[in-house]
């Protein structure tokens, strides 16, 4: 069987150092590991408008900045086919069919559409869109028979949706659909990447990211801003490293080999933690290490984004390209779709 990547983005705003570590490090690996046959990534647009109905702009504006994400993280338009989700309508045809196999009441178990609800005071009017993108989340990772989905933890119950959608497909209409399996980072620390401000999750929509298109001078602001202990008052007071969101990103983007470079009073982090658990290694110098390692990861990553975005028309040609190319795939897999349900009567 071939295997296959799908994997995607919202285009709600730029893309941050949560996506990078939860998804968009992964998938570069993955794709220059020439392990899969094909690699799909889709720019969300559609289901970004499933909470954004108001503001198609934000939506429309986003969509070259995240492609711009990609491509200056590493993402190649040679190896990996980039893909605007609302300009392939066989996605949405599918959703309709899906919509069939999945209850109200199973879309509302859904814990992290559960959140988001909350998190948008949705919960009196819920856009019926919103409820159901899990359904068209099924669709866009059905269409290209993905074997694989590199995402972070909050798509877990995504996955799980799709993977029943996938087998009540499959019992009722015969042997079609493929099911996906979700491939999380093995770093914990990736899974979830928290704010800067400490909050469960670094995101958008909150204020509390480090963005990959941020200034050296953006990033350093806000890693010293960061919030950490609030009991590790002075140098000498013992410090906490859970929960602890400077440590976390250490354990997420630090290596041995940054200690060498810029703390050699260290071997590792394990042994920075223990300074800090004990007592006497102050915020400050943790917080100027950790910016080092994150100049180091991005500095390259914002020189490729600033050649990019002097040609902005060759960025919409390689999505273009990539749409084009994805949509023969979907509609290849709704005919089949179609053929298996007996739908096709002409
Ligand atoms: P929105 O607030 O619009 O939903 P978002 O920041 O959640 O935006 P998405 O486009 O929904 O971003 O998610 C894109 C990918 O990034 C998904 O695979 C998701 O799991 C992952 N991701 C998002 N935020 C984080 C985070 N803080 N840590 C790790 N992975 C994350
Ligand atoms: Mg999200």
């Amino acid at each position: 069987m071939k295997k296959v990547i799908l994997t995607g983005d919202r285009p709600t705003g730029r893309l941050h150092i949560g996506h990078y570590v939860g998804s968009l490090r992964q998938r570069i690996q993955l794709q220059n590991s020439g392990e899969f046959d094909e690699i799909y990534i889709m720019i969300a647009d559609a289901q970004a408008l499933t909470d954004n109905a108001e503001n198609p702009e934000k939506v429309r504006q986003n969509i070259v900045e995240v492609a711009l994400d990609y491509l200056s993280c590493g993402i190649d338009p040679e190896k990996s086919t980039i893909l605007i989700q609302s300009q392939i309508p066989e996605l949405f045809e599918l959703t309709a069919y899906y919509m069939n196999l999945v209850t109200v009441s199973r879309l509302q178990r859904n814990p992290t559409v559960k959140a988001e609800i909350q998190m948008r005071n949705f919960e009196a009017s819920i856009p019926v869109g919103f409820l159901a993108y899990p359904v068209s989340q099924a669709a866009d990772i059905t269409a290209f028979k993905a074997t694989t989905v590199p995402v972070g933890e909050d798509q877990q119950p995504m996955l799980e949706q799709t993977r029943e959608i996938v087998r009540k497909f499959n019992s009722i209409y015969g042997e079609t659909l493929v099911e996906p399996e979700i491939l999380l980072p093995d770093n914990k620390a990736c899974l979830r990447l928290p704010g800067t401000d400490g909050k469960a999750k670094m995101s958008k929509s909150l204020n509390n990211a480090i963005y990959l298109a941020d200034s050296e001078e953006e990033v350093r602001q806000k890693v010293m801003g960061m919030f950490t202990d609030p009991n590790h008052i002075r140098v000498t007071d013992p410090g906490r490293v859970e929960g602890n969101p400077v440590f976390t990103y250490l354990d997420a983007f630090c290596r041995d080999e940054h200690f060498e470079r810029y703390l050699p009073e260290y071997k590792n982090l394990d042994e920075m933690k223990a300074h800090y658990t004990r007592g006497g290694l102050g915020d400050v110098k943790v917080k100027k290490f950790l910016n080092a390692v994150l100049q180091e990861e991005l500095e390259p990553i914002r020189r490729r984004r600033k050649e990019f975005e002097r040609d902005i028309p060759y960025v919409y040609e390689i999505l273009r390209k990539g749409t084009e190319a994805a949509r023969e795939v979907a509609a290849r897999t709704l005919a089949e779709v179609k053929k298996a349900m007996k739908i096709n009567y002409f």
